[in-house]
């Protein structure tokens, strides 16, 4: 097959941990890789985010990235992108018919809205993973929520419209239902991980360690991973082992500008007021190939989000054999076996994090059979490998569908 997946915010090529840039990056590259490992063509479509991109860069076998004029050739932030959108369908439309594909695979829902385009002109397939859902931001985020005001209603028809919907997670499955999408057309497959480069074995990285227990807590800088609770919850046992604990944050802009990012500001002020600001190191961007010796390094990995689409940080520690401390939310209640592999507490509860954290740091033991078990589980269900193999299915059964239906 040739899949021309459309992500239109998020190109394979961006370096990781800023604003707009996290799984939904990791996820179309690791996913085009692994479906071109398995004999297929991937070129994977997104916005021309500066003037000195080449139209197409190759980025291995089977796959290459298309910049595609839509907007100005300028970073800008997802929330920005939906005027494009429309441009964005047509250049897409137009490129497909001069390199055909066998199907689209949209990531986000302004892709959708783009691919839903080009697909009814082209008259191709399409199938949709949203990564996240509007609704459920809405939720969580309220007025804050800076997503255009048509997001839900868009993805609510989207849903209905396409031709299937990658869920990443069981709890997508249920927030799908609630917008009404047909349950038939609707497959879990979900994120994955790299199993060599997150694995128990190799270094220890980061900073010299300067307490008796380090937590790392990894993701984009915004508000809503939590890691304020985390922050909070390191002052929570004065006399438990939290005491002795260094909490280092990996995320948000390179080290050099952390100084002038609002929520780096905002969770020192928080370290400040609690009395834990010597504790907590706040690292910035860390590459994507120094993360696996961080996790490494820590004694459990704290992931504690209020809402979360899927979750591939807790993941890649579970692949490093770190236990993971998070919030019962999104995937991590697919991922993180509460109890077996890590626990898992309410999001926004500071105190029931601290609880699980210190039980776990109290019991070496505990935590190297948490770190096996979760080294296994990643093995079993998330390689990339088995991630595509999903996809590949999904994509198989649309295909036969639409010939079927053509007929
Ligand atoms: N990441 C990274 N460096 C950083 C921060 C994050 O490489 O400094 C990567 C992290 O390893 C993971 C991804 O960005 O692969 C974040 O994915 P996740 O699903 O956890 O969160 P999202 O960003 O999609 O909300």
């Amino acid at each position: 097959m040739r899949v021309a997946m459309v992500s239109e915010h998020a190109s394979p090529l961006a370096a990781l941990g800023g604003v707009d840039a996290g799984g939904q990056n990791v996820h179309v590259a690791h996913l085009a890789a692994a479906l071109a490992a398995r004999g297929h063509e991937v070129d994977v479509y997104t916005r021309r985010d500066a003037e000195d991109l080449p139209r197409t860069v190759p980025v291995g076998p089977g796959v290459q990235v298309v910049h595609v004029d839509a907007g100005p050739a300028l970073p800008l932030p997802k929330d920005a992108l939906l005027p494009h959108m429309e441009v964005f369908g047509r250049e897409l439309a137009a490129a497909l018919l001069e390199r055909p594909a066998d199907l689209l695979h949209a990531h986000f829902w302004m892709s959708g809205v783009a691919a839903r385009e080009a697909a009814g002109s082209v008259g191709l397939p399409l199938v949709q993973t949203f990564h996240a859902l509007g609704s459920v931001k809405r939720r969580w985020q309220g007025e804050e929520d800076t997503s255009p005001p048509s997001r839900v209603v868009v993805e609510t028809e989207l849903a209905a419209a396409v031709d299937a919907v990658l869920a990443t997670c069981s709890d997508e499955v249920r927030e799908l239902a609630a917008l009404g999408a047909p349950a038939e057309r609707v497959h879990v497959v979900p994120c994955g991980v790299d199993l060599d480069l997150f694995s128990p074995d190799g270094p220890h990285g980061g900073p010299p360690r300067q307490q008796e227990h380090r937590v790392v807590a990894v993701g984009r800088l915004v508000e809503r991973k939590g890691v304020e609770d985390a922050v909070r919850a390191l002052a929570l046992a004065p006399g438990g082992p939290l005491a002795r604990t260094e909490l280092l944050v990996a995320g948000g802009p390179p080290p050099g500008h952390l100084r002038i990012d609002a929520e780096a500001q905002r969770l020192r002020a928080v370290a400040e007021e609690v009395g834990v600001a010597d504790r907590v190191h706040l690292l910035g961007r860390v590459d994507h190939a120094d993360l696996p010796a961080l996790l490494r390094s820590a004694d459990a990995v704290v992931a504690p989000p209020w809402y979360e689409p899927f979750g591939i940080v807790p993941l890649e520690a579970m692949a490093c054999g770190v236990p993971v401390v998070g919030t019962a939310v999104g995937g991590l209640l697919d991922t993180v076996e509460d109890g077996v592999s890590g626990a898992l507490v309410p999001p926004r509860d500071p105190v029931a994090l601290a609880a699980a954290l210190g039980r776990l740091l109290d019991d070496p033991d505990r935590r190297s059979a948490w770190g096996r078990a979760g080294r296994r589980r990643a093995q079993e269900g998330y390689g990339w490998g088995s991630v595509a193999a999903r996809t590949e299915d999904v994509y198989a059964g649309v295909l036969a569908r639409t010939r079927l239906e053509a007929l």
